[in-house]
């Protein structure tokens, strides 16, 4: 095996670049997890979080979990075995998402969408408007798919629940999209926010949270699956964490208030704007290979086209794991795989948290030669294209 020498360009779609920042903050000894000093700390961290959400009222709460634990957390506090959900099918998370509720009775139907489209807010109205006896207790949307690398139309999504005067909880998926493109908990009257600490964030993975808005709250009070590990009438008091199941991620924190200090450093609509700016670039770039059937990007509307990540579907007779493995083993360039029914057919290249320029255009250019050496045909001018973006 050969070494390869210089910084891994990482380029997964979560978990995503760790600021040295971020790293040196969480180097250091253990301490009271139960202090006052530590409370502060954490109230002050949800504070920053609420506003990164855009809410004012919600009620943060952390867990030391991945985002699974998140999702679990949404389902088990809210519903009542046997409630109906509606999951907006969006691919491999609003799936797993779906299973959660499942695991916890819910009775889940799931409202479909064709394949490489965005959900459609008016399939969403027109569903809700049939249900008379109002037997839907929530919706669920990923508002990024991370498998796909689209995005689902949350505010519209909102306006098609009010539009059938549907009295649903509104429970969002925001892994992937907080911090990377806009969201607005209390504008678009989100129930349950789901966030994860490893993708727009820039933590390790491990840390999850909710964002919980008061109709969520009083749904929670009376819901009756069971739970221990995620109650928030354990973990909250006056609107406030109190605690957590067992020890509390302490690091976790440390992380949480550097990354909170680049993000208001640089300004959530800046950080939107250069996230733009690379998915942009990285589009113009696919596009410019997908000439005489080479790679495309997944999904076909430009406006649903995440940008915090894209997803690149091979032509057909090619591997995308063939590319993903030459752009690693030889190149140092790691991309993210398809998952689900997209193995093999996609793969994922990653521009959300701590990346410039520089760093995107390497990762195209490895990419572009891991086209080269699989032999997937692709059209000419890619980097130029992404250049051309980026210099504008
Ligand atoms: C990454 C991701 C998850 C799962 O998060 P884990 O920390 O791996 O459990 C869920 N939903 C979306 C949209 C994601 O991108």
């Amino acid at each position: 095996m050969s070494v390869l020498r210089g910084r891994q360009f990482f380029m997964h779609p979560g978990p995503t670049n760790i600021p040295d920042r971020v790293l040196r903050a969480m180097d250091r000894p253990a301490s009271d997890f139960m202090g006052k000093d530590f409370l502060e700390m954490r109230f002050r961290c949800a504070d920053r979080v609420r506003a990164i959400l855009k809410s004012k009222e919600a009620v943060v709460v952390f867990y030391a979990s991945s985002g699974h634990g998140a999702w679990e957390a949404a389902v088990a506090n809210t519903l009542s075995p046997g409630d109906k959900v509606l999951v907006c099918q969006s691919g491999y998370f609003s799936e797993n998402w779906a299973i959660m509720a499942k695991a916890f009775g819910a009775e889940v139907e799931t409202l479909t969408t064709p394949d490489r489209k965005a959900v459609d807010p008016k399939a969403v109205e027109a569903r809700l408007a049939k249900d008379d006896a109002r037997e839907i207790k929530a919706v669920l949307v990923v508002h990024n798919e991370t498998s796909t690398g689209t995005k689902h139309p949350v505010a519209e999504i909102r306006a098609a629940i009010d539009r059938a005067g549907h009295s649903a909880l509104f429970m969002v998926d925001t892994i992937s999209s907080l911090v990377s493109f806009d969201f607005r908990m209390d504008e678009w009257k989100v129930d349950v926010v789901v966030g994860g600490s490893q993708k727009g964030l820039m933590l390790p993975p491990g840390m999850s949270f909710t964002g919980v808005s008061e109709k969520a709250w009083n749904a929670s009070q009376s819901a009756r699956n069971p739970r221990r590990y995620w109650d928030w009438r354990n973990l909250v008091e006056n609107k406030r964490q109190a605690r957590f199941c067992g020890t509390a991620p302490i690091h976790f924190f440390f992380g949480l208030e550097a990354s909170l200090a680049m993000i208001e450093e640089e300004g959530l609509e800046n950080i939107f704007i250069r996230h733009r700016r690379l998915a942009d670039a990285t589009r113009a770039c696919v596009n410019a290979w997908s000439a005489g059937g080479g790679p495309e990007v997944y999904p076909v509307d430009a406006a649903a086209a995440s940008d915090s990540l894209t997803a690149v579907l091979m032509p057909k007779g090619h591997n995308a794991e063939d590319v993903r493995r030459i752009a690693e083993g030889r190149f140092n360039v790691a991309l993210g795989r398809g998952l689900g029914a997209l193995d093999g057919r996609v793969f994922r290249i990653g521009h959300m948290g701590d990346l410039n320029e520089p760093t995107m255009l390497g990762a195209l250019s490895a990419v572009e030669m891991a086209l080269k050496v699989a032999k997937v045909p692709h059209g000419k001018g890619g980097l130029d294209a992404a250049m051309a973006v980026l210099a504008a």
